[in-house]
């Protein structure tokens, strides 16, 4: 199915793009980690939020969620990995399947994570940001796997399930090792652990990672008046977009998002 609207993210930005489409009768497909496992569903009650003081993270993003679902928006729990634009079309890679959309809306927060040291390096030729899709390619070999993803132990489970022997790492700190491939990497008190793949799973991927080709400015996605980047068919909202980091501002962007998205439809 091509669905009018795709959104890689689950927080307010995407949420409220959700709801605007499908108040617009449109077809919508959310792609996010579990929206409750966002880090705003730790903060503990907002004073500035409007007309709702007080409220919870996590209620806020509970009753979100059940308003673009109630609405019919579809939500596709897992990580966006890629973003393509593809004349007419924008394809979302979700671990090893993949979405067509006729416009997509990145709404992924920001990355915390600072690039490891290796890691652009030696992406692909052993660094691997998705266990499911290139796990086979690691059988009855050494791994490492690091990161803060929700779903970080299912999925170095999987990994041991298909015959890696799976050491956990942290990723503060952590260098991969390695010319030509990986062989290795060094955690932050020096100690090496020998591996042939490193698989890093963050909850937030960079956007340039996510979408190459994507103008940033400051580290944040640049945008125009309408929300659109620079690629094609590719819009962005919320704290992606820059300061200031804020829930009001989020929501108003991902509504605006959403509303220049689908009339740049036609
Ligand atoms: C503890 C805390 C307290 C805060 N208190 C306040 C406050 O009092 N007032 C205020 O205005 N703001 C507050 N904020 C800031 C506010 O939470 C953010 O501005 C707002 O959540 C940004 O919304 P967003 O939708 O842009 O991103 P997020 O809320 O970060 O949502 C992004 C979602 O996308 C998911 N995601 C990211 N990458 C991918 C991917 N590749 N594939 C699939 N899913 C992905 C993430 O896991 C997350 O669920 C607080 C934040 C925190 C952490």
């Amino acid at each position: 199915m091509k669905y009018d609207l795709l959104i890689v993210g689950g927080g307010p930005a995407g949420l409220t793009a959700a709801i605007h489409a499908r108040a617009r009768d449109k077809s919508v497909l959310v792609i996010s980690n579990e929206p409750t496992a966002s880090p705003l569903g730790r903060a503990p009650g907002m004073a500035n939020y409007p007309g709702l003081p007080g409220i919870t993270g996590a209620e806020l993003i509970e009753r979100l969620l059940d308003q673009a679902t109630a609405l019919g928006a579809q939500h596709r729990k897992g990580r966006a990995l890629s973003v393509m634009p593809m004349g007419g079309s924008v394809m979302v890679s979700v671990e090893n399947d993949a979405v067509e959309g006729r416009a997509v809306i990145l709404a992924p927060g920001v990355s915390r994570a600072a690039p490891l040291k290796g890691e652009a390096e030696l992406l692909g030729r052993g660094v691997s940001y998705c266990a499911t899709c290139d796990g086979m390619f690691y059988r009855g070999k050494d791994v490492v796997v690091a990161g803060d993803a929700p779903d970080l132990l299912e999925e170095a489970q999987f990994l041991r399930s298909i015959g890696c022997q799976v050491s956990m790492a942290k990723l503060a700190g952590l260098e991969i090792l390695g010319t030509d491939h990986v062989t290795g990497v060094r955690d932050k008190n020096g100690e090496e652990i020998p591996c042939q793949g490193v698989f890093l799973l963050r909850a937030s991927i960079a956007p340039a990672q996510l979408a190459p080709g994507l103008a940033l400015e400051g580290g944040y996605i640049k945008v125009d008046g309408r929300m659109a980047t620079n690629l094609p068919g590719v819009y962005a909202a919320g704290d992606c977009t820059g300061q200031p980091l804020q829930l009001a501002k989020a929501v108003g962007q991902g509504q605006a998002a959403a509303h220049f998205a689908l009339e740049g439809l036609g």
